[in-house]
């Protein structure tokens, strides 16, 4: 269950065109197994949760990004299906609104952190303001190149203060994007997750692989790694997040705490 061959090595070049977006059929023993292993997983993710929160000390920070039709919602749904909803917060970061302008880019961002105990699940992040934000010139280069620091700087406060944070790229093909936005179009179901604008950001597919490629080569850290995840099969994307989720938690270790009672002494009327 190696899960290191997706990091991006702090320091070390990414190149999204040379980096797999699926692998194959046999992967985690199959579909059928890999499912499997995705529901124990998920157990398993439950019981550290549950332990995290009892602990109430430390949080984790769970970063999703990925072009549009890259499974940032679909990967929410499968892997925390069995976390305790009381211990996990989703937040969704859309256009800055006109309160949010006002500020610097990371007030938005820091207010939605997870408290101790939490587990918080950022659905895109502070990383479009050196994404959307750069292909877009929404501000001068010379505003957001020296975001690349500021992130880095961030990330490194919240994670000297307790958070663990683990960042997840999902990294789909330009073909298959194109089917699932056509899916969007032909099933009624789906229809309401197209966005006519999401045609003009496919059309600056190479301007964002190129944003992808210096945001994860200048903020993979030891402490708020990179993880790039082929994502054209949401199975193998799943499972994949999962592992390295499983991992995250397992190293933290998280502990019911000490109690200051001897329970056996106690009687319940
Ligand atoms: P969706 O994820 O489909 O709900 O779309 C959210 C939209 O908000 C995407 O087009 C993002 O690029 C956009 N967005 C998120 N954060 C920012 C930001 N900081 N600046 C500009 N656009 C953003
Ligand atoms: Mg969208």
């Amino acid at each position: 269950m190696d899960v290191s061959k997706y990091l991006v090595k702090p320091g070390a070049a990414f190149d999204p065109a040379a980096w797999p977006t699926r692998e194959g059929d046999g992967f985690g023993g199959g579909k059928k197994a890999a499912r499997k292993e995705l529901r124990e997983i998920g157990g398993k993710l439950g019981e550290l949760q549950a332990r995290l929160y009892a602990e109430g000390r430390r949080a984790l920070l769970i970063v999703l990004q990925g072009m549009d039709t890259a499974g940032k919602d679909g990967t929410i749904r499968h892997v925390f299906s069995m976390v305790n909803p009381q211990g996990v917060r989703v937040t969704s970061f859309k256009k800055p609104t006109h309160l949010e302008l006002a500020h610097d880019y990371l007030w938005r961002v820091h207010a939605h952190t997870p408290a101790r105990g939490e587990i918080g699940i950022f659905n895109r992040s502070h990383y479009e303001d050196v994404l959307v934000v750069r292909v877009h010139d929404l501000v001068p280069p010379e505003v957001w190149g020296r975001r690349y620091e500021h992130i880095n700087a961030f990330e490194k406060l919240l994670a000297d203060e307790g958070t663990r944070i683990v960042k997840f790229f999902l990294h789909i093909s330009r073909e298959e994007q194109k089917k699932r936005l056509e899916a969007r179009l032909q099933n009624p179901r789906k229809n309401w997750k197209f966005n006519p604008a999401d045609l003009e950001e496919r059309a600056l597919w190479d301007s964002y692989m190129e944003a992808y490629r210096a945001a994860l080569e200048q903020t993979s850290s030891a402490y708020a790694p990179w993880y790039a995840v082929p994502a054209d099969r949401k199975w193998q994307r799943n499972l994949i997040v999962a592992r390295v989720l499983l991992q995250t938690l397992e190293e933290m270790d998280p502990q019911y705490p000490k109690i200051d009672f001897d329970p056996g002494a106690i009687h319940v009327d």
